[in-house]
């Protein structure tokens, strides 16, 4: 499932801007993860955590992911299902909508690798593409690509692969990407994906081969790859550390505790499971200067109860993180304000306190606290770095390495 991630990654930058060739930068300054991998992660957990695999479960496990992932590029349909159920059915309660988009295929890797059986598999698959996409085809799309991975992880051939595929699903996999990449277009359908992204893999002779050729075919391209690259890693069991760790950087922390949990309960170790870019402790340190912030990141400041900020690095926080005039505590817009001009150390406290309990409920966003009380408000590092001691074993926080 990693692979399929991965996918989504390397896919991402051209999901509109349709290449035709195998050769491209993997990573570039755009790629990210999207819906895919959210939705995936959604499924991960709803495995991990319901025996029963209901649907039930399922909403609160894609609900809880889509909402800490609010502009992951969701489908339209898809959006108003997770966001604004009210908008589309009139009690407001979710139901399915008849989808044969390939966002069931997109989600499902995980149920690859979770049962003993093809069958089980095959049943739960339905289960996952049916909470919205119970168009048959919706659910073949799903059922096809967990079918693949489970086939591909238990020592399947590529010709095995194909010929269960396509007799049991009744799609054409008697085609090269060569053949179809020249006509192929933007296709978001199940029936009009799923197949040409499994032929990726059967053409491919790596995992790496395999999500270039995904993105060639210039159609729908992250989840493309995403469905690709699932099976391939289930085929190739490798994926060559360097990707691994050039992608793991640019998801959350918590997908990465996610895929581990998973990779136990279901006894895979794969050997780049660690190659991942964890910072140590010791490593989380904020830089000295900070120009600019990627999407989940937190520039942390000291401000006074005012809101008044008017110097240091309240005034960067205003100038450039959206840190809003007046506000002297708490999150505002990329910026965490925590005052530091009230009296002694001990007024501070209650702030980095409460700071410390939001950052371990927002896991999504990785907080940059810089220096603060240490600069117009004149205490010393060894005197405000006692109160972030909680803070120091946080994984999504960062700390001047004078506080560390
Ligand atoms: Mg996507």
């Amino acid at each position: 499932m990693l692979g399929a991630i991965i996918g989504d990654i390397v896919g991402s930058s051209h999901e509109f801007n349709s290449i035709k060739t195998t050769k491209f930068n993997l990573f570039d300054k755009r790629s990210r993860y999207t819906d895919d991998s959210v939705m995936t992660m959604a499924v991960v957990e709803w495995l991990l955590d319901d025996a029963e695999h209901s649907h039930k479960v399922l909403e609160d496990k894609m609900v809880k992911f889509g909402s800490l992932n609010p502009r992951a590029g969701y489908g339209g349909m898809f959006s108003s299902w997770l966001f604004f159920p009210s908008g589309i059915f009139k009690d407001g309660k979710r139901r399915p909508y008849n989808s044969f988009g390939n966002g069931s295929a997109m989600r499902v890797s995980a149920v690859g690798w979770m049962f003993d059986t093809l069958e089980e598999t095959e049943r739960v698959a339905e289960i996952s593409a049916s909470i919205t996409h119970n168009d048959p085809e919706g659910i073949k799309g799903a059922q096809a690509t967990a079918a693949a991975i489970w086939m591909a992880r238990n020592g399947k051939n590529k010709q095995e692969i194909r010929d269960y595929i396509s007799t049991k699903y009744g799609y054409n996999l008697d085609r090269t990407c060569d053949q179809i990449r020249p006509s192929y277009d933007f296709d978001v359908t199940c029936q009009g994906s799923v197949p040409e992204a499994i032929i990726a893999f059967l053409d491919s002779t790596d995992y790496e081969s395999t999500v270039r050729l995904a993105v060639s075919l210039g159609g729908d391209s992250d989840t493309q790859a995403c469905i690709a690259g699932g099976i391939a890693e289930a085929f190739y069991k490798d994926i060559p550390a360097e990707i691994v760790s050039r992608a793991m950087r640019l998801v959350p922390r918590y997908f990465i505790a996610n895929m581990k949990r998973f990779y136990d309960a279901v006894n895979y170790h794969p050997k780049y499971i660690d190659m991942e870019q964890k910072e140590k402790q010791s490593e989380r340190c904020t830089p000295d200067f900070i120009r600019s912030l990627a999407p989940n990141e937190i520039f942390v400041f000291g401000s006074n109860l005012a809101g008044m900020h008017g110097g240091g690095a309240a005034r960067i926080a205003v100038d450039k993180f959206g840190a809003v005039w007046g506000q002297g505590v708490g999150l505002q817009g990329q910026s965490y304000a925590i005052p530091t001009m009230q009296g002694g150390v001990e007024t501070i406290r209650p702030y980095v306190d409460e700071f410390i309990e939001f950052a371990k409920k927002h896991p999504e966003y990785k907080f940059l606290v810089t220096r603060i009380g240490c600069g117009i408000a004149g205490f010393t590092d060894d005197e405000i770095a006692p109160l972030f001691k909680e803070a120091q074993s946080l994984e999504n926080v960062w700390l001047p390495k004078s506080f560390r």
